[in-house]
């Protein structure tokens, strides 16, 4: 018998899991639902190389599409036992800072932050309260996209506004701390004269943000009180004039909730080019507005950059990570062709692995409260 972690990464409209050994986190199986809610499809592989494919019934909602995933898992068990489920969790507030076991107190208190992470945090706690129906009596451990930001200093992560709406905590937190958290991990074990300097971390996906790492520690992230602030993203309009929004709702009669979707849903690349979020579709496009979208996007990476690398007061790396960071190579020298001016720099690719990340964090909450 085999214990394993199970770690969780589930999104509007997807679950990512992947099975890591607990004794080793050798990764045994990974795979995803997508489509959830819709033609649900469901993917998977074994680390000894066997996959499989196949759909799930249309309108499979969380709570199906995590007995699919453990329906796999129990199948290809060579005696698995799950020792734990990890979940990542977009956001932890200002209260949670490290992975924790969950309980219903912290249920209520992350159901509380919902509002924050509208998009997020509702899928994020459904697949608690799955794991919790279906995998019995098995430990949850969230862990946090805001906690690697979490210490940062007062004047990061404060907004120009009154003490008044200060006090009702309308402030920075950031996210993708787990990816960065990854990243300065990393560099820490392969590249320890970087690790001790002034790294900008570019997680450039679906979501995007950029995070200056100075000696291993967040300092600044563009990302702010929700995961819209920032870079532009596939449909995520990134930073925005609150004006803008003023008028989207009181001149242009808009509903919060038609706001909502237009800045989430309807907007980077894939507003800008009214064609696609995908980057491969965009490089592989003639339009004239593909080349619009990917520019806005290169300029806008660049201008943050600029803007973390002043906030440690300069730069020794930047690090690429995630699909868009990882593959589109012609993206990266466009933003790296803005940034000459900086002077000298590395530039890294390190692949995200948020996954492995959460499963070191998860190893450690166990023996911790063993
Ligand atoms: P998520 O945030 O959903 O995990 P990913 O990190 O997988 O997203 O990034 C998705 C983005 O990466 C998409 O815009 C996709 O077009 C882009 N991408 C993935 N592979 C490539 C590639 N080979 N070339 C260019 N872009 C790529």
């Amino acid at each position: 018998m085999i214990d394993t972690l199970l770690v969780l990464n589930a999104g509007s409209s997807s679950l990512k899991f992947q099975v890591f050994a607990l004794s080793d986190l050798a990764m045994l199986a990974g795979g995803q639902v997508s489509r959830i809610g819709g033609e649900a499809t469901f993917k998977a592989s074994l680390a000894s190389g066997e996959k499989e494919a196949g759909n799930l019934a249309p309108g499979t909602d969380h709570t199906a599409a995590l007995a699919a995933v453990l329906e796999f898992v129990d199948r290809h068990d060579d005696g698995w036992r799950v020792a734990a489920v990890v979940h990542r969790i977009v956001h932890g507030g200002t209260q949670y800072v490290d992975p924790v076991f969950v309980t219903p107190e912290v249920m209520d208190d992350l159901a509380a932050l919902s509002p924050l992470a509208p998009l997020h945090q509702p899928h994020n706690l459904a697949a608690i309260t799955a794991s919790e129906a279906l995998v019995g009596d098995v430990p949850d451990i969230a862990c946090f996209d805001t906690a690697f930001h979490a210490n940062r200093e007062d004047l990061f992560t404060t907004f120009a506004i009154s003490g008044d709406l200060r006090a009702k905590g309308v402030r920075r937190y950031g996210f993708h701390g787990i990816s960065y958290q990854w990243i300065a991990r990393v560099l820490a074990e392969e590249h320890p004269r970087l690790a001790a300097g002034r790294v900008v971390a570019a997680h450039l996906g679906n979501g995007a943000s950029l995070c200056a790492i100075e000696r291993g520690r967040s300092v600044d992230t563009t990302m702010g009180m929700t995961a819209l602030d920032g870079l532009p993203m596939g449909t995520r309009c990134g930073a925005i004039d609150a004006g803008a929004v003023i008028y989207m709702l009181r001149d242009l009669g808009m509903s919060t909730d038609e706001a909502e979707a237009e800045l989430y849903n309807r907007s980077g690349l894939l507003g800008l080019s009214g064609l696609t979020n995908d980057v491969r579709e965009l490089l592989a496009s003639a339009e004239p507005s593909a080349s619009l979208a990917l520019d806005y996007y290169a300029l806008k990476v660049a201008q943050h950059s600029a803007m973390m690398a002043a906030s440690m007061g300069g730069i020794d790396a930047l690090v690429f990570t995630a699909g868009i960071g990882e593959h589109a190579t012609l993206v990266r020298e466009a933003i790296l062709a803005r940034l000459g001016f900086l002077g000298a720099f590395e530039t890294l690719v390190i692949p995200a692995n948020e996954e492995l990340m959460m499963a070191i964090d998860a190893k450690a909450l166990l023996e911790a409260s063993a």
